[in-house]
């Protein structure tokens, strides 16, 4: 099934790619990565050499970062608690790190045992009693990485998970190589991480859609936004559901438990992939009040929160870019 998938992506890519020409039309790459199918489409004279290493760089970070690869940094770090790692996966661990501290913890990479424990790495769902997570909590806690350089340590136990960042990282990655190669109009979907270099090619904003985490065909709101990051996490994204109790992937670090905060989403808007990527996990661990309180003290950082009330509350800086869908049946509200 897998190769099946991969051959049309590998069709598709190719045909479209053969699609590209210089006025407008654009260079585009549906690639698959980091579990996910990701496209990224650019526009201009270099666009088709630009787009082509953008796969070349979701490979590299993919085979890097996987939690499964037996080949890749993450994996082997996890097995043998102490691994000499590349320069992007050194940047990563101290980009995660960092903001660990800052978000007092919410955003933790040393989540992965949890994560295992439910079973969504393999689908195959369970939820952990009380004395399981209390075990396995034991080995959570970022301080328990060391980095000396690019060699990393782990404490006994630990085991890390870039899921929640890995994908912001590359974007900010892929969206650099765009503006080397004098990209000035693109958008990239990289699974919850959209980011836009530039405006459309008609000077135009972009749109940036905010799901509606009941249907994800849908839209409650519409972004316009030049050169950003938009990054969602939600509950909605990846769940199972056992004894008529739904359990979730983001997973508060301090109960061990799916993150239980009144929200269905967070959206965060940067200009730092990453950043965005691993704030709006943290901010969905911390739910409404305590974000708000966070955000402040990242520049540049707006946000956009989905209740489960039916609110989506925006901070201010988003007054003049973000316009509700009518008829979604949720209200709006600015605030901060
Ligand atoms: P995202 O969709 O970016 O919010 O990332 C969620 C993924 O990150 C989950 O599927 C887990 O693999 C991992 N994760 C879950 N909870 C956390 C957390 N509190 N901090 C960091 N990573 C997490
Ligand atoms: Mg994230």
């Amino acid at each position: 099934m897998k190769k099946i998938v991969l051959i049309v992506i590998i069709f598709l890519t190719i045909s479209l790619m053969g699609c590209a020409a210089p006025d407008l039309e654009p260079s585009q790459a549906v690639v698959f990565g980091m579990d996910t199918v990701m496209t990224v489409t650019a526009y201009g004279k270099n666009s088709d050499q630009a787009v082509l290493l953008c796969e070349t760089e979701v490979a590299r970070l993919d085979a890097l970062f996987s939690t499964t690869n037996d080949m890749s940094d993450v994996f082997i770090l996890n097995r043998d608690g102490t691994h000499t790692v590349d320069d992007s996966t050194t940047e990563l661990i101290e980009i995660a790190n960092d903001i660990s501290q800052k978000t007092n913890g919410d955003f933790d990479i040393t989540i992965y045992p949890m994560v295992l424990a439910y079973g969504f790495t393999k689908g195959t769902y369970t939820v952990p009693n009380d004395q399981k997570v209390a075990n396995l909590l034991e080995s959570v806690g970022y301080q328990k990485i060391t980095q000396d350089q690019n060699t990393v340590s782990l404490d006994d136990g630990v085991k890390i998970d870039l899921g929640a960042i890995a994908k912001g990282y590359l974007s900010d990655n892929l969206i650099e190589i765009l503006k080397q190669h004098d990209v000035t109009s693109a958008m990239m979907s990289l699974g919850g991480n959209v980011a836009v270099l530039g405006e459309k090619p008609d000077g135009s904003l972009w749109r940036v859609g905010i799901e509606d985490p009941n249907n994800v065909e849908k839209y409650l709101a519409v972004a316009e936004l030049s050169d950003s990051f938009v990054v969602t996490s939600g509950s909605y994204r990846r769940f199972f559901e056992l004894n008529g109790k739904t359990y979730h992937h983001i997973i508060d670090p301090k109960t061990g438990r799916p993150a239980d905060s009144g929200l269905l989403s967070v959206t965060v808007v940067s200009n730092n992939g990453a950043l965005a990527d691993a704030l709006s996990t943290a901010f969905f661990v911390m739910g409404l009040d305590d974000a708000l309180d966070a955000a402040k003290n990242f520049d540049g950082v707006e946000v956009v929160f989905v209740t489960d009330q039916q609110e989506i509350i925006a901070t201010k800086g988003l007054e003049q870019k973000l316009f509700p869908v009518e008829d979604s049946g949720y209200s709006l509200e600015f605030i901060q």
